[in-house]
């Protein structure tokens, strides 16, 4: 298992819909990325060759930890010229990247608990740096109307006695907001005052546009600079991501503690790239100029093309090569009725409706916003909003607000609990008494449901079990005095004691201990009543999945692994099939017939049925659900967070897919109306499902065969992954006795069941449904079946 901090740290999402946009381009799918967070020049000719000749000259074994003596110069000569800043070679590290800079800064500035003020919108990595030191970023927000700049009272009012350093971002990444010298020099006196470090990120300084005039922090003053430590590097200005170099200015002893945590992590940064970015700052400065001049036209492209969506804001940027828009105004807004909720959903659209790659806003912050980037050819621009525009005139205002409340109850326990089923009477005794001990009378619920004909009370402290219980069964009659056939008691919050279930047959008790699943509940229940039934009736279980096509029922029967529930959804797309039951059918023998009941009120459906059937998703979102899934930290389905396509991600506030463990009360009349449901069938057919490539699509069995089968639980040829192997006689999870003597009653039934029916052992898989319904028509080709 990896560590707390990997498992809860997010991926850099510009990396990812990058790396998604590059995907996308593999496919040969015309994506325009304007996601990209570097420049699209090469690097200058004069730093190429510089690193090739570091190569030829052999500079390329390990140099000083901490950089060169001669690019720290170098970096000492242009803070000089370009801010008039006076730094020594021991007030410089240079690092592999900013990035690297910025991490071992505040591994050496942060403590344990040190809060970091980071003005919003920030660039992605800020928090994180923050929180892997231990620190504790605090987000202020900025406003758009003052430029995305912090004002000296918004920074006031974040510092507290905990503060110990700013992140100050100019010009910033996503909004390209820069500060003017005199908005540096109200928030210099702040922190003058309250005695604060401020960390100056100065990456995109040479990348500013109009008369725009960046001013370093550290320049406003003797006592400031002694306060900051100025972050930069090479990356962004002279066009070098690739070549990962960057640096940082400040005190000597803040330089020298992040020399020692560097020494430990990168060591020097690469020697080729180090001699290649001395000559960038010391070679002629021409190709930056180029670049700010190609920059300033795009910028003011992308601004002019926006102007065309009304609803869309934009603040103009002072520096960088970013637009950060404000597109919160179509957020109310659908596209074929899906609406877009929020800067992910609206990123995800333009990726897939429109192929254009940007990064949503809430990735820095500010969810009302998106960030694009001009760091591509005018071409790229020109096609990318050609398309975002369109995208968006093509969102609806929608017409109703659909508002979904998911009934959802998440449960501690997930899944199914052991059941003992031989306790003996005095256990039985001891354990009702210390139910019933627990059960408050101000938390204490009762409800008798009617289950195939037998009473069943149940008494819980649990008010989603209650919920679910009385949604599931129908009410049996209201009679005070009356008399149930069985007792279950579902008590959870019972110290020292595991989830587990019990049941005694001779007094039909059922105990459900620290379990608020209902999932166990239920089919403990369906064990009591099958127990009562057996023996009062005459009436018993089967499990499988049943329709009735014209008349006659068919049954499928199967262990997990044999496609049954594809099978059954399958089935029902036929006009001519309705659907009985899903789980579990109570057969009896009446005049030469077999005559099965589906008896619940409410099915209990996984919810990840929607990808058999998607319209049952708008029928789950009016049901009572258990366990739907609403982060997507807690989504199970690999196969989906391997697409990197999540509904969570795109704002959709619950996923249906996301866990086999989700399940939902569904009236079965509301599937397609109540002529597609029926509560009894008369049973025709019995198909038990194998799953492997080489057996026969199908073979009619004699009922002796098809009863060892049925009886083994284990379908022929079955690989079975789960593990350990449950045998499960009749396939049959809800059976709690298997004792011989039943067992022997269990077999005498399905004999009599299997002479008046027609059974099949039905490959899935090489067979489909088309199999099935050419033979229930009697018309399968003959090599077929047997
Ligand atoms: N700071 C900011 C604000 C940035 O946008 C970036 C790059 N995206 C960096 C630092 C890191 O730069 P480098 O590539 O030199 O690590």
């Amino acid at each position: 298992m990896v560590s707390e901090k990997a498992n809860t740290i997010g991926e850099s999402p510009t990396l990812k819909v990058t790396a998604k946009a590059k995907a996308m381009k593999a496919e040969g799918i015309d994506v325009i990325d304007l996601s990209v967070g570097e420049p699209d020049f090469p690097s200058p000719d004069n730093v190429k060759k510089a690193g090739v000749r570091a190569i030829e000259e052999n500079f390329t074994k390990y140099t000083q930890n901490d950089g060169i003596p001669d690019l720290k110069e170098a970096i000492i000569a242009r803070l000089k010229e370009d801010q008039g800043l006076i730094y020594d070679k021991n007030e410089i590290i240079v690092s592999t990247g900013a990035k690297s800079s910025l991490y071992h800064l505040i591994q050496a500035l942060i403590n344990d608990g040190d809060e970091v003020i980071i003005p919003s919108p920030y660039w992605v990595t800020y928090p994180h740096a923050v929180s892997l030191a231990n620190g504790k970023g605090v987000i202020v927000s900025t406003k758009e109307e003052n430029g995305f700049l912090m004002t000296p009272d918004e920074l006031k009012s974040a510092i507290t006695p905990a503060t110990k350093a700013l992140i100050l971002n100019n010009p910033s990444n996503p909004t390209g907001a820069g500060y003017p010298r005199h908005a540096l020099e109200a928030l210099a006196d702040v922190v003058m005052e309250e005695d604060i470090f401020v960390i100056a990120d100065e990456i995109y300084e040479k990348l500013v546009y109009d008369d725009f005039r960046f001013y370093s922090f550290a320049s406003l003053g003797e006592e400031i600079k002694k306060k900051t430590i100025v972050i930069s590097g090479v990356s962004k200005s002279y066009s070098m991501t690739g070549w990962r170099i960057g640096y940082a200015a400040g005190p000597a002893d803040i330089i020298n503690g992040m020399a020692k945590i560097q020494s430990h992590s990168t060591s020097n940064p690469c020697s080729i790239s180090q001699k290649a970015s001395l000559e960038a700052l010391r070679g002629p400065q021409y190709d930056v100029s180029k670049m700010v001049s190609e920059f300033q036209r795009r910028r003011n492209y992308v601004l002019m093309r926006l102007q065309s969506l009304p609803e869309v804001s934009c603040h103009k940027p002072q520096g960088a090569f970013y637009v950060f828009p404000n597109f919160s105004s179509v957020y109310k807004k659908e596209f074929n009725s899906m609406p877009i909720r929020n800067s992910y959903g609206l990123a995800y659209y333009l990726l897939k409706q429109a192929k254009v790659a940007v990064v949503p806003g809430d990735a820095f912050g500010a969810d009302a916003n998106i960030r694009l980037s001009y760091a591509t050819s005018t071409e790229n621009l020109e096609k990318g909003l050609d398309r975002i525009i369109e995208a968006v005139s093509q969102l609806k205002t929608a017409k109703k607000v659909k508002r979904i409340a998911l009934n959802n109850t998440l449960t501690r326990i997930k899944k199914s609990v052991p059941v003992d089923s031989s306790i003996s009477m005095s256990m039985r005794d001891a354990l009702v008494a210390e139910m019933e001990d627990s059960l408050s009378y101000d938390n204490y619920f009762e409800w008798n449901a009617n289950i195939n004909g037998v009473i069943v009370q149940l008494r819980t402290n649990v008010s989603h079990l209650n919920d679910f219980w009385i949604e599931n069964w129908y009410p049996a009659q209201l009679e005070a005095d009356i008399e149930p056939h069985g007792i279950i008691y579902a008590v959870d919050g019972i110290p020292g004691r595991e989830s587990r279930g019990f049941y005694n047959s001779e007094t039909k008790t059922g105990i459900l201990v620290n379990t608020d699943n209902y999932s166990p509940l239920r089919s403990l229940a369906l064990g009591l009543v099958i127990d009562v039934s057996e023996r009062l009736f005459n009436t018993y279980a089967l499990r499988g999945m049943s329709v009735d096509v014209n008349g006659k029922g068919l049954v499928l029967v199967g262990p997990k692994g044999t496609k049954k529930s594809d099978l059954f959804y399958a089935l029902l797309q036929d006009t001519e099939v309705r659907l009985h039951s899903n789980d579990i059918l109570f057969v009896r023998l009446s005049g030469g017939k077999v005559l099965a009941d589906s008896i619940e009120r409410k099915l209990l459906m996984p919810t990840n049925t929607v990808e058999f059937n998607p319209s049952l998703a708008s029928l789950f979102d009016n049901s009572k659900c258990e366990n739907v899934i609403t982060r997507k930290e807690d989504c199970q389905d690999a196969d989906c967070l391997r697409l990197d396509d999540c509904r969570l991600d795109r704002g959709s506030p619950f996923c249906y897919k996301a866990s086999k463990n989700s399940v939902s009360l569904l009236d079965p009349y509301w599937i397609e109306g109540p002529a597609k449901h029926t509560k009894r069938i008369q049973m025709q057919w019995i198909f038990i499902l194998r799953y492997d490539t080489s057996s026969p699509p199908s073979a009619e069995m004699e009922g002796e065969d098809a009863l060892r089968i049925l009886e083994s639980g284990q379908s022929p040829g079955l690989k079975t992954t789960l593990s350990p192997p449950r045998s499960q006689p009749f396939f049959n999870p809800h059976l709690l006795l298997a004792t011989p003597e039943r067992l022997e009653y269990q077999r005498n039934f399905f004999r009599q069941l299997l002479q008046l029916t027609t059974c099949y052992l039905f490959n899935s898989g090489v067979a489909t449904v088309d199999h099935i319904k050419r033979l229930i028509k009697g018309d399968a080709p003959p090599e077929n079946t047997r």
